[in-house]
């Protein structure tokens, strides 16, 4: 597995922040619902997700206890815009029964233990992959660990860096090993990198319009050719 030098990873940061500026994330009012939301954002575009946690909050259904009491056809149709609802119904009701039944519907509890158990502990619920582990953790338990998801492992991709198997491990070490593990900064990194990823390292990047087109390895690759 290849790295790239600190420097190089804080100069990314450097370039994105001056040119988006601070992102203020993780839209969310409140711990648990950054949890719902990392869970309904599988696979769909965050505006959905807000029309689902909209009717959520409508039908009083955002707390833990609301969400094990409902039914869990209503719940998918609470959650009809987001996609995948039924799924997401299932995924949602494991969730907040993991907390009922261990934590007394207590996010708090769930959150006080290590980042590795924690993490290893949310893995273990039907639903929870990596990157919605990983959000949950950063966003919502505040705890720093660098979030990977497909516009990083695109942008990394082009920049040059080289991860083994594509492995999200191995795109996750390149942060914690080379970055001082700051929530602030890994929360911020993550935003920045999702709002390149959304608005010019597209599927078909926008190279002319990039802040950091000069650290760039498909770019240079493309002017070499030219
Ligand atoms: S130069 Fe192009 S490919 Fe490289 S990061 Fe920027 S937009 Fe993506």
């Amino acid at each position: 597995m290849s790295t790239m030098p600190q420097h190089s990873l804080i100069q990314i940061y450097e370039l994105l922040f001056n040119e988006y500026g601070p992102q203020h994330w993780w839209p969310g009012d409140s711990p648990f619902e950054i949890c719902v939301g990392a869970i309904l954002t599988q696979s769909a575009a965050w505006v959905n997700v807000e029309k689902a946690i909209g009717n959520l909050k409508t039908a009083d259904a955002l707390n833990s206890t609301a969400l094990c009491s409902i039914t869990t056809d209503k719940l998918a149709s609470l959650l009809y815009s987001c996609g995948y609802y039924n799924a997401k119904a299932k995924k949602l009701k494991a969730f907040v029964k993991h907390l009922a039944l261990l934590y007394d519907d207590n996010l708090d509890k769930l959150f006080d233990q290590s980042i590795n158990d924690l993490r290893k502990e949310l893995l273990s619920i039907h639903g929870v992959g990596d990157e919605t582990a990983d959000s949950m953790i950063l966003y919502a338990a505040k705890m720093p660990i660098f979030v990977i998801d497909t516009y990083t492992r695109r942008i990394f991709t082009r920049l040059g860096y080289d991860a083994a198997n594509d492995s999200y491990v191995n795109f996750q070490s390149l942060f914690s090993t080379n970055l001082p593990h700051h929530v602030k900064l890994f929360n911020e990194y993550h935003a920045l990198l999702v709002n390149h990823g959304k608005e010019v390292c597209k599927k078909i990047p926008l190279c002319g319009k990039c802040c950091i087109g000069v650290l760039c390895s498909y770019q240079s690759d493309k002017q070499a050719k030219a």
